[in-house]
């Protein structure tokens, strides 16, 4: 009988199957694994993609900050343009704002907020130009800058001394149509635009305006900052922005204003037109604000800042979180942030003003190289006193003049500014 199997062919082919059905496995654990290690080296590639694109970003981000950091020192035009003044707008008493547009009508260049523009005012045809510098009080605008100025009375018990210069001048023969010669935005008292942590705003007095830009810039531009904005004036009369102050308190989330008054009129209601009788003072900071975690920018009269500033630091802020501005000389007491006279002049030395033709005994009594020229009957030219506007330039012919404070402009190796600087050493000057 024939088998019904044929075993031997059967034995061969299931040999061929059981081969087959290896080699398949075998080319099919092949073909995951090619799948699984390109798809590995594309995971790769792709995570060393992202990780490259991370440091550039990061690289990218770190040099736009710098950018960022380093171009409110730089002018962004140089020397004098025209202003034509577009609008006088009456403040508060003594107060106005003046609206300035470039007469060559090219777009203006951002500035930073908290910066200053500075003028050269004819005052006076047969003598040289007074030049004065005023906060921009707005937020930056392409088409037009704001000034605010107080004309300045003459101090307390002195009604016999004259007003202010400068400010009678915009306040008197500064209308609108009249051209104006103005210097770029600068200054080194600005919001720190790569920094976007809480912030402290402080502005008293005409003080206000750097402060006020900084609030506007940042209820306008930076919505994801907080700040909160402390004002201090007299009384209402005294009180400039009110309508837009308010109108930024109610409709920002992220801006909120405290509003002091210290002398409020029997009219001023608490609660409706301020919220505190009195000075802005730690006080008052430490009633409202959750911490003293903030970045604080301060600008107001002499007084206030020789108070609040050093109380700013009894309260552990860090002297890195409080940046500030006072609209007069630089050596405002208590507010040396740098280092103080005492440290840099150390004992007596001889200062030469080779134009002058004066060499003079210097004794470390003074608080600078402008009122020690000055003293001494030697004429310097000189613009804010607070190492802002560059007018006080000399060139340093020998010796080291050192500055108090961080000057606000780019100078070059051989210069100093005489409202800020005093001797280290014997000095030979340009002046
Ligand atoms: C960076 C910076 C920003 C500024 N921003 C602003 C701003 O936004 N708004 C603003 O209004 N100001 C601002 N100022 C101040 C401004 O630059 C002027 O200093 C201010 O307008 C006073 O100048 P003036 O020419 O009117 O007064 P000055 O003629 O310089 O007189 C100053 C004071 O001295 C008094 N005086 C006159 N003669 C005598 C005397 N013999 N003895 C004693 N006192 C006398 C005057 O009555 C006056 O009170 C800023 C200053 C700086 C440095």
């Amino acid at each position: 009988m024939e088998a019904l199997v044929d075993w031997q062919s059967l034995g061969w082919q299931s040999l061929g199957w059981g081969l087959g059905a290896i080699l398949l496995g075998a080319a099919v654990l092949q073909a995951l694994r090619a799948v699984y290690v390109a798809r590995r080296r594309l995971r790769a590639s792709q995570t060393g993609c992202a990780q490259r694109q991370q440091v550039f970003d990061r690289q990218l981000r770190s040099a736009l900050q710098w950018v960022r950091a380093a171009k409110p020192i730089f002018k962004a035009w140089s020397g004098p343009r025209s202003f034509q003044v577009a609008a006088v707008v009456d403040e508060a008493v003594d107060c106005k704002s003046y609206y300035l547009v470039p007469v060559d009508g090219h777009p203006l260049p951002r500035f930073e907020p908290g910066q200053f523009l500075t003028f050269s005012l004819l005052v006076d045809p047969h003598q040289k130009p007074l030049v004065r510098c005023y906060s921009l009080s707005d937020r930056p605008h392409e088409d037009y800058y704001r000034i605010t100025i107080k004309q300045a009375r003459p101090p307390a018990g002195n009604a016999e001394l004259p007003f202010g210069l400068g400010s009678t001048y915009f306040h008197q023969n500064v209308h609108a149509d009249k051209t104006l010669k103005v210097q770029s935005p600068q200054g080194a008292f600005f919001l720190d635009p790569t920094d976007d942590a809480p912030v402290v705003l402080i502005g008293a007095g005409i003080g206000i305006t750097p402060i006020l830009s900084m609030a506007i810039t940042i209820a306008h531009e930076r919505s994801e900052q907080t700040a909160y904005v402390f004002a201090g004036f007299g009384n209402s009369r005294e009180h400039p922005f009110r309508r837009q102050m308010q109108e930024l308190h109610a409709n920002s989330e992220n801006v909120k204003f405290d509003i002091s008054y210290s002398r409020p009129m029997p009219a001023d209601n608490l609660g409706r037109d301020y919220d505190h009788r009195g000075y802005v003072d730690v006080a008052r900071l430490r009633q409202v604000l959750p911490s003293n975690n903030f970045r604080f920018y301060v600008c107001g009269p002499s007084g206030m800042m020789e108070t609040l500033v050093p109380a700013l630091r009894a309260w552990g802020v860090p002297e890195s979180h409080i940046r500030f501005e006072a609209f007069g000389p630089a050596t405002v007491k208590g507010m040396k942030q740098v280092r103080t006279t005492d440290d840099i002049a150390e004992g007596p030395c001889q200062v030469e003003f080779l134009l002058a033709g004066a060499s003079l005994a210097w004794d470390g009594g003074f608080e600078s190289l402008l009122d020690f020229a000055e003293s001494q009957g030697v004429p310097l030219d000189y613009g804010c006193r607070a190492g802002n506007c560059g007018q006080c330039i000399v060139s340093v012919r020998s010796g080291n003049v050192e500055h108090i404070q961080a000057p606000g402009m780019p100078l070059d190796e051989n210069q100093c500014l005489t409202c800020i600087g005093v001797p280290h050493g014997d000095v030979v000057l340009e002046a």
